[in-house]
């Protein structure tokens, strides 16, 4: 066994199908009276009926939340926050609203619920990314992890399947970069190829009736144990290139790592192909890049950067800018090198072919 350090993230986690009801149970057990449910203004009605059944403890809804947390919008929802008196925020959503709520926590110290309908993975984690100016910065840090998470797998049932299959491919990206990062550990490993397994299995059959309950369920559990993954170790060149291409050329966030990862995946296998065997193995392949290029694509997910809004013209910028700040990664990557990958993912080339 190789030398390692774990810190295992405090947070309560109810797992089910109609938790939802238990909401209120849970912003008392935290101790609080009047919670601000948050939400997208796509989400909207959703976040009114939750407001309207927890009754007197209900401080009100926002639901402005939306892609990459810019500042401005935090900023309107403190106030709205301030001016109701809540005392604690539920987010009802995908990772747009966990971080909404994120942002104000870390501006306020309040307690946070996160309900998660998508496969984000950003409340299993003390990161939070917020955009200003055009700019997108990413910290970590105890005050920004939300208290409880709970999942209800009935609310995942409305998420078209494309976005669960970008969504859940997402997550899979948490989970494989946990295998190789430099501080990876045995108890997120096992996690990791858990997540894998669990979403390799559920997605297809989410693709064919997206209202199966039971690979719903199997999908959030995935989500979940990936999201960990997430919270608990480093990232390397995979969520940096996404972090690029998400942040300065305002790409979708699920479909940028879902058209990268395969790339990203088959450039670090040439260097670790040990560590990424868990990964390989849980989805059913023998090369992971090659392997997760073919799941992406038979479950109808994009597959260029170009198709997902990627200007050919920005691809030499991209890459200038991933190697700009040092980051870690199992294989060093030079500039020629990740501009060759990104030339791939949006050429739609097979990795390994
Ligand atoms: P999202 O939250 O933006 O949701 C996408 C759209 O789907 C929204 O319109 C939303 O209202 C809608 N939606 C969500 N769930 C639905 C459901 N069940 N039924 C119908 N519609 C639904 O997308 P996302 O991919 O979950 O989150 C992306 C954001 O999360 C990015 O800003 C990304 O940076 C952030 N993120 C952060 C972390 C972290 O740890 N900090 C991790 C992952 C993602």
């Amino acid at each position: 066994m190789e030398p390692f350090a774990y810190q295992a993230l405090s947070q309560r986690v109810v797992f089910g199908s109609g938790t939802l009801a238990a909401a209120g149970d849970e912003l008392e057990r935290l101790g609080h009276r009047r919670a601000m449910v948050l939400s997208t203004p796509q989400q909207a009605d959703s976040a009114r009926t939750l407001a309207d059944s927890l009754r007197e403890l209900s401080a009100g809804v926002f639901s402005g939340a939306t892609m990459h947390t810019p500042v401005e919008v935090t900023e309107t929802a403190l106030a709205a926050v301030k001016a109701a008196g809540a005392d604690c925020l539920i987010a009802l959503g995908g990772g747009s609203t966990t971080g909404l709520g994120k942002a104000i926590a870390l501006r306020t110290g309040l307690d946070q619920i996160v309900i998660p309908t998508t496969y984000a993975g950003s409340e299993a984690t003390p990161i939070l990314g917020e955009t200003a100016e055009g700019k997108k910065t990413t910290q970590r840090g105890m005050a920004i992890l939300p208290e409880v998470i709970l999942y209800d797998v009935d609310l995942t049932l409305t998420l078209p399947a494309g976005l669960s299959v970008t969504s859940g491919i997402n997550a899979i990206a948490h989970a494989v970069e946990a295998l190789y990062t430099k501080d990876r550990n045995p108890v997120i490993s096992i996690l990791a190829a858990e997540g894998i397994r669990a979403l390799a299995g559920a997605l297809p059959r989410v693709v064919a009736d997206p209202r199966n309950r039971e690979a719903r369920s199997d999908a959030l559990y995935g989500a979940w144990a990936c999201g960990t993954c997430l919270g608990a170790v480093g990232m390397a060149l995979h969520h940096r290139i996404c972090h690029v291409l998400g942040g300065s050329f305002d790409l979708p966030h699920a479909e940028t790592h879902t058209v990268i990862l395969p790339h990203t995946a088959a450039f670090n296998e040439v260097a670790v192909p040990e560590l990424l065997q868990p990964a390989a193995r849980a989805l059913g392949t023998a090369r992971l890049g090659s392997g997760l290029y073919d799941f992406a694509q038979k479950l109808g997910a994009p597959m260029t950067l170009r198709e997902i809004g990627m200007p050919e013209s920005g691809l030499d910028r991209a890459a200038e800018m991933v190697v700009a700040n040092p980051y870690w990664n199992p294989r060093p990557a030079s500039r020629d090198e990740i501009r060759q990958l990104l030339d791939d993912a949006f050429f739609r080339r097979r990795p390994g072919s």
